[in-house]
């Protein structure tokens, strides 16, 4: 929440006193100077009139409903002195001043009258506006909105055929988001044909994923591809410093959005509004946060999407899913999730094609090539990536970008991001492949660790280089003993192959050791796995360990020699493991080879490929 800097106290004074004298001078202006300088004319009571007619004495009148103006008659060099009289109902007046001769008329409209009367009732109405907007604004500390906007949302609506249309061909790299995303276009397009047959049409889609990856992109090719109006408003707008004026902001966009479906709506930075309410956020915006993310509870329970003929869909991004409140989550919420990941070497090289259409390439440019040495960059890195090139080729006078700008732009770019993730140069990118690689080797034959779904080094959020992703084939909710102890020779797949190929070891399996490890010492303290210990819980239990947070508890207080045997048991357990891991490599080198080196080229192996590379893995007997 951004705070602005107020004016201070004495500044408002200032402002304050010149409206005031402002508004005192409107209103003399409007009420008291037409009555002091306007037209003098002397009144007589109606019965002085009435009897001046009957004399004969008035030349010509003047009607109307509130006012009689009467001249007398004059001598020849003047005209006659005119007179004003407050009339009474008198239907007789006519035939009377017709027959003494009276020459009379309806008075026209009043010229200025009406400029007079809206200045009269129209302006000191304004100026009490002006004046009670200023106290609110003032009240409201530089919220830098007036009252009557204060509540009002600020979502961009972007139809189509108003903005540059955005379709999914501008958006590449991230080919498993836009299949899941194909569907949702789909919803929206036809909707009838999913309710028809009774289908439940997803309300909330989560994107996830970090940032520049184009999640914001997508969500408006989504709408772009529907043709749908797009209405997009960020997290942390919702948030501000009124309680209350978020969750009227959501009401106020899902009114809009109803009005205009179907539609999307696009929220941004989700985790601004959507952070579990169980963790307490600084400076008591909370309250705050917690009405606004009810309301948009509310909001998306509030409407069904079968029940109207045209489906809302929101969309939603974060890079930050693990802080979001559970309750978002839930089926008929954002139950569906896309993860929107950095892309692969492919991906990237397509993502250059699109940004570089815009720019005059020069013969040798090579795309492939830069796809190649710009690892981790995330989709707008490579839009800026471009765009250095083609600023350092116009800084050169060339007439198109050519491959040594394209060099020069990785370098600077990457100077920046190194600060903000992490790029691998050539070497660490070859001990993250072969220790992925180990992994996933070991992992495809442990029991019970779920089948090895895609082995990437394009580093994941903040902390991983790379990742392994293994996939449960079923639910479980009990492990055995083999099945732990697959699990941490898995664990230690990665570090035992850095240790076979390179001889050495480097720091990126702390993560992995340390889970190997927790994993051991409850296998021995709390499940009571070990055979020397016997089943005797040694640990000060009432967490629920078992995949919760996988941290042990505080060990109980035992004797030395528990406490040493314990430790001998969790060292046995890894290093059974350990030695598995090693065995395994070992036998399948060659695989590991084949393997990593198919990875340093595509960064990433998923899907049947990687079954199918994994299906030769040869076990070795446990002895
Ligand atoms: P996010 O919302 O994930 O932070 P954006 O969608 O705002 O990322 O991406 C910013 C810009 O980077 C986009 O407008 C686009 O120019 C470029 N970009 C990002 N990802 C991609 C992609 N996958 N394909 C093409 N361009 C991309
Ligand atoms: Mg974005
Ligand atoms: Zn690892």
């Amino acid at each position: 929440m951004p705070i602005k800097d107020k004016p201070t106290p004495s500044r408002f004074r200032f402002l304050n006193n010149i409206l005031l004298i402002g508004g005192v001078l409107l209103l003399i202006a409007s009420f008291i100077l037409p009555l002091v300088l306007g037209p003098q004319i002397p009144g007589v009571p109606y019965s002085l009139f009435i009897h001046q007619v009957q004399e004969g004495d008035v030349a010509r009148a003047q009607i109307s409903q509130n006012q009689i103006q009467f001249q007398l008659k004059a001598g020849d060099e003047e005209t006659g002195s005119v007179f004003s009289t407050t009339p009474i109902f008198d239907l007789n007046l006519p035939s009377l001043l017709e027959e003494k001769g009276v020459e009379f008329a309806a008075a026209p409209p009043p010229k200025n009258g009406w400029v007079t009367s809206l200045l009269g009732w129209v302006i000191p109405p304004l100026i009490f506006v002006g004046i009670w907007q200023f106290f609110i604004r003032r009240g409201a500390g530089g919220a830098g909105q007036g009252m009557l906007s204060i509540g009002k949302s600020k979502a961009k609506v972007y139809v189509e055929g108003e903005t540059a249309k955005t379709t999914f061909t501008d958006v590449a790299g991230v080919e498993e988001a836009k299949a899941e995303l194909v569907e949702i276009v789909d919803f929206l397009k036809t909707p009838g044909r999913y309710t028809q047959i009774g289908a439940r049409i997803p309300k909330g889609v989560l994107l996830v994923g970090p940032p520049g990856t184009g999640k914001t992109l997508l969500a408006k090719a989504v709408a772009g591809e529907a043709g749908v109006p797009f209405f997009s408003i960020s997290g942390s707008e919702f948030v501000e410093m009124f309680v209350g004026v978020g969750s009227s902001r959501v009401r106020d966009l899902f009114e809009q959005a109803k009005k205009q479906a179907p539609c999307i709506v696009f929220i941004d930075e989700l985790d601004a509004i959507g952070k579990s309410r169980s963790s307490n956020g600084f400076y008591g915006g909370n309250d705050e946060r917690e009405q606004t993310l009810n309301q948009l509870l509310a909001e998306m329970d509030g409407f069904s999407v079968e029940a109207e003929a045209a489906p809302v869909i929101v969309l939603a991004a974060t890079n930050r899913p693990e802080v979001l409140d559970p309750a978002l989550l839930r089926p008929g919420r954002f139950d569906r999730q896309v993860l929107v990941d950095r892309p692969a070497l492919s991906g990237r090289e397509a993502i250059l094609r699109i940004h570089s259409q815009k720019v005059k390439l020069g013969d040798d440019v090579d795309l492939r090539a830069i796809a190649t040495r710009t690892p981790g960059f995330a989709g707008a890195d490579l839009a800026n990536l471009v765009n250095e090139a083609a600023l350092l080729a116009a800084r050169n006078q060339r007439q198109a970008v050519a491959q040594t700008d394209f060099a020069e732009a990785i370098e600077r770019v990457v100077a920046g991001l190194e600060k903000k993730s992490r790029v691998l140069n050539e070497k660490e990118k070859k001990i993250v492949a072969y220790h992925e690689v180990g992994h996933a080797l070991v992992g495809s034959l442990m029991p019970g660790s779920g089948r090895v779904e895609k082995i990437s080094i394009v580093s994941r959020g903040m902390a991983a280089l790379g990742y392994t992703l293994q996939l449960p084939t079923e639910d479980r909710f009990l492990m055995d003993e083999a099945e732990l102890r697959g699990q941490i020779a898995t664990l230690l797949g990665g570090r035992s192959a850095e240790e076979i190929v390179f001889n050495s070891i480097t720091t990126g399996a702390s993560n992995d050791l340390q889970r190997a490890t927790d994993l051991a010492e409850q296998m021995v303290t709390t499940f009571g796995m070990s055979k020397i210990l016997g089943p005797l819980a040694y640990q000060q239990g009432n967490r629920a360990a078992f995949l919760e947070d996988g941290r042990p508890n505080p060990r109980r207080t035992m004797s030395e020699k528990t406490s040493e045997a314990i430790d001998r048991e969790v060292k046995d357990i890894i290093e059974t493991a350990h030695q598995q891991a090693l065995d395994t490599i070992m036998r399948n080198r060659d695989l590991l080879e084949t393997i990593t080196l198919q990875l340093l080229e595509t960064e990433a192996i998923e899907g049947e490929k990687l079954h199918h590379l994994l299906s030769q893995v040869q076990a070795v007997s446990v002895s």
